[in-house]
This record gives structure tokens, C-alpha cells and sequence, in this order.
């Protein structure tokens, strides 16, 4: 099936602006984080007429209730994925439209119709999809060019990976017409390794970041959009779901875990691609090793039981070879050249 959420996708030096033409003379409520909401304040100060709400930080039941309790016609989301994820299970819940404002380049939330929704304790329960209408993601330059240059690093190697993810799933084409242009978007994607996505580029906000950040919050939320299962996740998520079982990867961000999976996944399909991928994270500033993420020898034997596992809930193609995985972890364990 395709499903698409997005009515509107705003990118401009003054996106902002047009937020009360189109809020017209219907009633709004604002949903917002912490980090970002005080620099889209600064840049559109008549943001804060809007009655608001502060978001508690996790995307649970609970809070999706309590956040449910406002009177107004047209929901606005400020913030990054987490948040972002319970506006639109929020919207969804109470009927109302949904307008989004990211404050960071780092997640395609705002593009798709599902949350991931986590238990009380923090840890992962499971991801709902719906039927909500985003009527427009305003991304605004001088919002984006204030926001964690990290976190836009991580998305972008998030976003490279519906490539290699979309890919190890569906091959190079399809004869269905949502999965083939999934993989023609994520293919796109995956062209973002040719640019220059520097800091010193994110701070002047360059062509090739503007060009990049559409990709983080837009096309990559796209290409699940058209190609449903046969382009989601595969072992380079799976991978980030078992290294994020370990305290020592706490620290790492989602992007961070999942450019390491896809490591692992190029290697395990003898993929031509895989030095060159593993080289662009490296200057990246990705970790590429294990040692780098905390994980000594002793623990691979876990980690390679934890990969069987989460892929077992996936649709591979083929199953994966448990001896060759630990093979390839063995490998990663230490950087032996450099
Ligand atoms: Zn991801």
C-alpha cells in the first residue's frame, strides 16, 4: 500500500512567516520540546500568542492521554522525532490537523504516518501506523542553521541507509510501482554521500546541505511511503536495535548505530560498496568500529544472539548466516589498519 501523510513541505529562508495565513481564523495549539522551541521564539516571536503545551520527552500512551486535553481546531508540533511522533498519534486520536515544525535535521518523522512508542521504563513497545494529515512541514533556514550540527550528521547517515537498507530488501528494481519508486527515492538518497554535508557547510547552509536536509526530513520518510515493506528497515537497523541493548552505546546516536549496522550488512551480502561506505563514515566521523562503541570481544557472542533475533521479526530476503555475522563482528572489532 502507499500511504502518504503530508499535504504540504515548506523549506525556506522565511517559512515561518506564512504560518498565521495559514492558520487563518482557525484556533491553534502549540506542542513543543525543550531544545529549538526558544530559536523558533526568536525567529517568529508571535509563536508564542498560541496557547501552548511542553512535551514531556518520551512517546508513551500516557502522554499522548494527558497531551490530548486542549480546544482548538489545528495542532502545531515543535520539535524533533520524539515529539514530532506524538503529535501526529495526538492528532490522529483527537481528528484534528497537524502542522510541523522541526527543529532538527535529523529524522523523517514528519513525513511518516506511524509513531514508535515507548513503555514507561524508556525502553521500545512498538510502532502504530494511521491515517493523519500533516497539512504542512514548515522548515525553516533559520531554525535549521541554529540546530546540533551532530544531530544533522547522524539523519544524513540515517537517510543514506534506506539505500543500502531499501536495496538488501528489494534488489535494484521492482515490477511494484510503490516498491520501484521507493527504491528510485532511496536511491537518491543514498547519492548524499557525494556531497559536502562539512559542518563548515552546515553553518553556511550551502546548496548541498539545503538539498541533504530535504532528504533527511522529507524524501527519506517517502521512501517507506511508497515501498512499504519492501524498502523499511533490514540489518543495519537490526544491528542498531542489538548495540543499543548495551549501556556502553547510550551515548551514540540513532544514525551513528545504524551506519555501523549497515557495515555489517554490506559485509555479510559481499557487497562492492562496502569499503566505500565504510570509508565515507569514517571521514564522517562515524564510529567504525567496535571498540569505539564500547563493545569488547566477550561481548560479541551476545551481540550476534541479539542480530538473529531482531531479524527474525523482519522480512529478509534470505536468512542471515550466524556464523559469518560473527565473522564480520570479529573483524570490526578493532580498527587493524589506519
Ligand atoms: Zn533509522
Amino acid at each position: 500500500m502507499i500511504r502518504q501523510a503530508v499535504l504540504e513541505y515548506d523549506h525556506a529562508d522565511d517559512a515561518l512567516d506564512r504560518l498565521d495565513d495559514l492558520i487563518d481564523d482557525r484556533r491553534a495549539h502549540v506542542l513543543h520540546g525543550h531544545n529549538g522551541y526558544g530559536v523558533v521564539c526568536a525567529v517568529y516571536p508571535d509563536i508564542v500568542d498560541y496557547p501552548a503545551t511542553a512535551f514531556g520527552g518520551e512517546c508513551t500512551d500516557a502522554e499522548v492521554e494527558r497531551l490530548k486535553a486542549f480546544d482548538a481546531d489545528v495542532l502545531i508540533a515543535i520539535g524533533g522525532g520524539k515529539l514530532v511522533d506524538t503529535a501526529k498519534l495526538v492528532a490522529y486520536q483527537r481528528s484534528v490537523p497537524l502542522i510541523v515544525i522541526p527543529t532538527l535535521a535529523s529524522n523523517c518523522a514528519a513525513f511518516t504516518p506511524l509513531s514508535v512508542v515507548y513503555q514507561e521504563d524508556g525502553s521500545y513497545d512498538r510502532y502504530d501506523m494511521f491515517r493523519v494529515v500533516i497539512e504542512r512541514v514548515i522548515v525553516d533556514s533559520r531554525v535549521m542553521r541554529r540546530s546540533p550540527y551532530e544531530y544533522f550528521r547522524a539523519g544524513v547517515i540515517d537517510t543514506v541507509a534506506k539505500f543500502y537498507e531499501a536495496r538488501y530488501l528489494s534488489g535494484d528494481s521492482s515490477i511494484d510501482a510503490g516498491v520501484n519508486t521507493g527504491l528510485a527515492l532511496a536511491e537518491q538518497c543514498g547519492r548524499l554521500v557525494e556531497l559536502d554535508l562539512s559542518e563548515h557547510a552546515f553553518k553556511s547552509y550551502s546548496d548541498d546541505v539545503r538539498f541533504a536536509i530535504d532528504h533527511v526530513l522529507a524524501i527519506g520518510g517517502a521512501v517507506g511511503g511508497f515501498g512499504d515493506a519492501g524498502t523499511r528497515v533490514a540489518v543495519g537497523h537490526a544491528v542498531h536495535n542489538a548495540l543499543s541493548r548495551f549501556d556502553s552505546t547510550h551515548t551514540f546516536l540513532h544514525g551513528d548505530k545504524v551506519g555501523f549496522g549497515l557495515i555489517v550488512q554490506e559485509r555479510l551480502r559481499h557487497s562492492a560498496d562496502a569499503p566505500y561506505l565504510e570509508a565515507w563514515l569514517k571521514r564522517f566521523g562515524a564510529p567504525t568500529t567496535l571498540e569505539t562503541l564500547g563493545i569488547g570481544p566477550d561481548d560479541i557472542p551476545i551481540l550476534v544472539d541479539s542480530v538473529m533475533v531482531e531479524t527474525e521479526l523482519q522480512q529478509l530476503p534470505a536468512p542471515l548466516n550466524k556464523d559469518f555475522l560473527k565473522i564480520i563482528f570479529e573483524s570490526l572489532q578493532l580498527c587493524v589498519y589506519n
